[in-house]
């Protein structure tokens, strides 16, 4: 199973503008490769393959004026700029050909200068980790790590990220075995909601934090006041770099929090059960704010991701499934409630409800019902759903890897009168 951990690092101002170069350089092999198959796609000859790819936009590129200076920054992380535009057109080719689940995936796009997140990738010959600490990237130096936690084993690759707020990550893919928890007996399902953060089965509920929506005051006035600033003035560039860094205050604060919260859950639980939201659909219209707020997609990941490592269930029921019209007590269909609705009595027998306990109960059902009617019984695996690593963000989560995971589909068990 493969797993990154990031860790803050510290390139020094000479450091920083070698990096800056091959960020560049990989960013120029990148667009060039794009090219080259952009025109071959128009002209309507075969696919470049990445071999020969390579040689021309990186072997031979060198050699021409234009392009000399790639020479002066390392090869690898080059090759894997390459490597990069290989996976997006796979995306492309699976999402196309409806390989792929999920949202549609477009043609690879050419990258700017001016992209919000710069990344750079290193094999195992591009760098290494030193006695004392220092990791060694290959035409870059020794870069000072900020080891927040030890790396488990030997990493195969280094993805460093310089984020909009000028911080840079060294984020490390590591193999490692999955360490199962022991079993226990509790089962939740979980409804996330929009006034809490969600509510579970258990009756817990789940709050958002209100250190959260502090750090989004702040960025709220860091916004407003980068609106004031004249365009093109110092003083704007300064109210830009402190929204940037806003920003990444509210970001690594809502990850810390989902983290806690997930590790928590799957800690206590054998199988979580959640529904399959639109989150896409919703984030379009009014709920914009407050989902995005929410972060339910990471919420899922994570749990996910967790379960895959420590054996336990994700099952995910689907989105069709009426949560918060069925009556968790009786199982009568009571008709759709608008949010507003936050409390109702069942109609047929008379049991007054929460609204997201009672869909959270709802849920539970669903999923475990789901479980019990999946092909192999029972006893399944935990879910990983294969996913391209976006090495940004800290913390642990699966790599690139992919899992074939089972994800309870539909909503049976459940009578729907
Ligand atoms: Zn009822």
């Amino acid at each position: 199973m493969h797993l990154r951990y990031s860790y803050r690092i510290y390139p020094t101002m000479g450091q920083r503008a070698s990096l800056a170069r091959t960020f560049g350089c990989a960013r120029v092999v990148y667009n060039d490769a794009l090219a080259v198959r952009k025109e071959a796609r128009k002209a309507g000859r075969p696919y470049p393959k990445s071999t020969g790819l390579q040689k021309v936009v990186i072997t031979a590129a060198k050699k021409t004026p234009e392009r000399a200076w790639l020479a002066s920054v390392g090869v690898d992380p080059l090759i894997q700029s390459l490597r990069d535009l290989d996976t997006a057109y796979r995306n492309f080719f699976d999402s196309v050909s409806g390989k792929r689940q999920g949202r549609p995936v477009g043609l690879p796009r050419f990258k700017s200068k001016r992209d919000v997140r710069q990344s750079l990738r290193f094999t195992r010959n591009g760098f290494r980790i030193r006695g004392n600490g220092k990791l060694n990237l290959a035409k870059i130096g020794d870069v000072r790590v900020k080891w927040s936690r030890p790396l488990p084993a030997d990493p195969s690759s280094v993805t460093i990220v310089l984020d909009p707020s000028g911080r840079y990550y060294a984020s490390f893919v590591v193999d490692v075995e999955p360490e199962h928890l022991p079993e226990v007996d509790a089962e939740v399902g979980i409804d996330l909601g929009l006034t809490t953060y969600a509510v579970l089965s258990t009756g817990e509920v789940i709050d958002n934090p209100r250190f959260l929506r502090k750090a989004e005051k702040r960025l709220k006035a860091a916004q407003r006041e980068l609106s004031r600033k004249a365009k093109g003035s110092k003083n704007r560039a300064k109210a830009r770099a402190k929204v940037a860094r806003a920003h990444a205050k509210v970001a690594d604060t809502r990850m810390d929090w989902l983290h806690k919260q997930t590790t928590r859950i799957i800690r206590e639980t054998q199988a979580v059960y959640l529904e399959d939201l639109n989150v896409r659909g919703l984030a379009r219209g009014r709920l914009a704010k407050s989902v995005h707020d929410a972060g339910w997609s990471t919420f899922r990941r994570l749990l996910e991701e967790k379960a895959a490592r420590y054996g336990r269930t994700v099952g995910i029921v689907h989105r069709a499934f009426p949560s918060s019209q069925l009556c968790s007590q009786c199982g009568h269909r009571d008709g759709p409630k608008p949010l507003a609705v936050r409390e109702w009595a069942c109609s047929a027998c008379g049991v007054l409800h929460d609204r997201d306990l009672n869909a959270a109960r709802n849920i539970l059902a669903a999923g475990q019902a789901d479980r019990l009617n999946a092909p192999g019984g029972p006893v399944r695996p935990g879910v990983a759903i294969p996913r391209q690593a976006r090495p940004v963000e800290r913390g642990t989560r699966l790599g690139d890897q992919r899992t074939t995971g089972d994800r309870a589909a539909g909503a049976g068990g459940i009578p729907a009168r």
